[in-house]
């Protein structure tokens, strides 16, 4: 199959480019309003002012107080500040050591969590995810202990888009008195952020997931949680975050956010009626492939399959040359690709956690791209299969 004229873009799980209108908002706050935001004159107010109102933006969304609001440079750092900030308060309190998260986190919550544990001392308990990588409130329930300083679980899964049920797990952590953190940044702008129906002391969230700028996040942290800063300086962020603030950036996070939300309604239902397409098509076209994550409480962008006998990196590398951008859920680490820790602690074997492709949709695209990769992909994986030695063996019934 010839290259498709213009590139497929499904890997909006990964980024999404910057909305222009959230260009345009941001610019005037290099050049002409870029004063220091800490500084008293006129210019500097402008800049503070800007920042103030972002803050406000953003505030009026999560339904939460401006000042609850700490903007950062990413959503790893928004989660490393959460895990962190509130597990050195609690222990330096006399609240006791252990922590508790999913095997299912993005890596910004889950290393923070081990390094938490193997290099500062902290217990840690991951708790268990269903096929479908639902983590069950009861569950949660189970292992807090009397010393459980936070609990952490994510609001929607990056690889496999599953949602989790928050707001029940919120309950049972604040019914016990544990701060609770999400890490939020793959339903940012696509699902409700309203921290008091969701329950939570703490979110983290990423400008560059719903059409920002990459580099500025925020965390919203609830009046009362205890929070070492992690960064150190002077006394930004009401001393939670030193560093001047990065003023465009902010402007343009709470300029996305806004827009995302208002737009939310009707690119959820387009973008769910193309990702249903998608997932009906390549269940159809292909055999022997598998939706991951749940059926039904799922983003509305994310479709993410494994087809057996086949690995995900050579499907990524024969859809580039095509034209189509999309990720797999195995990640190189140390120079060997391993299989994806999402995929495994739902239970997928290895073998087959490899075979694994995320298509993630957007604002731009359409029933065409669709359609392109429903056309481009059966024959990839076909040609994969073609040369697998298990396939061959299953094929002659000894596989
Ligand atoms: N958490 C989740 C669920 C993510 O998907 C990502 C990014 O992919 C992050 C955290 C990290 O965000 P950032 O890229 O802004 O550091």
């Amino acid at each position: 199959m010839a290259e498709i004229e213009r590139m497929i873009y499904m890997d909006h799980a990964a980024t999404t480019a910057v909305d222009r209108r959230v260009l345009a908002a941001m610019l005037p706050y290099w050049t002409d309003h870029y004063g220091n935001p800490s500084g008293v004159y006129r210019l500097a107010r402008e800049a503070s002012r800007a920042m103030e109102q972002a803050r406000e933006t953003v505030a009026t969304i999560l339904n939460c107080k401006p000042r609850e609001i700490v903007f950062t440079s990413c959503g790893s750092e928004s989660d490393n500040l959460a895990l962190r900030g509130v597990a050195f308060a609690q222990r330096a309190r006399g609240k006791g050591n252990h922590l508790i998260t999913t095997p299912i986190e993005h890596h910004a919550v889950l290393h923070t969590a081990e390094e938490l544990r193997d290099r500062f001392g902290f217990e840690l308990t991951l708790v268990p995810v269903d096929r479908y990588g639902v983590v069950h409130p009861d569950d949660v329930a189970r292992v807090i202990r009397d010393d459980t300083v936070l609990i952490s679980v994510m609001y929607a899964n990056n690889e496999v888009g599953t949602i989790e049920p928050i707001a029940e797990i919120g309950a049972i952590a604040r019914e016990r008195g544990i701060p609770f953190h999400t890490d939020a940044v793959q339903a940012g702008g696509v699902l409700p952020l309203n921290v008091d129906d969701l329950k939570v002391d703490l979110l983290s969230l990423s400008a560059h997931k719903f059409y920002g700028p990459k580099g500025v996040g925020l965390l919203y942290v609830r009046d009362g949680v205890p929070l070492w800063p992690m960064q150190t300086g002077g006394g930004h962020e009401r001393n939670r975050r030193a560093g001047t603030e990065n003023v465009p950036y902010i402007v343009g996070l709470a300029t996305a956010l806004k827009l995302a939300y208002e737009e939310a309604e009707e690119n959820n239902r387009r973008i769910a009626a193309l990702r249903d397409r998608l997932i009906a098509g390549v269940l159809d076209r292909i055999p022997e492939a598998h939706l991951n994550g749940h059926p039904l409480q799922r983003l509305p962008n994310n479709a993410n399959f494994t087809f057996r006998y086949t690995e995900g990196e050579a499907i990524l590398i024969q859809l580039d040359l095509l034209g189509v951008a999309a990720s797999s859920g195995s990640a190189c680490s140390t120079g060997a690709v391993e299989p994806s820790h999402v995929l495994r602690a739902m239970g997928v074997p290895p073998e087959e956690a490899f075979g694994s492709l995320r298509l993630t949709l957007g604002r731009e695209n359409s029933e065409e791209d669709v359609d392109t990769v429903l056309e481009v992909l059966p024959p990839i994986v076909e040609r994969l299969r073609a040369i697998s030695p298990l396939y061959e063996a299953r094929e002659r019934g000894s596989g």
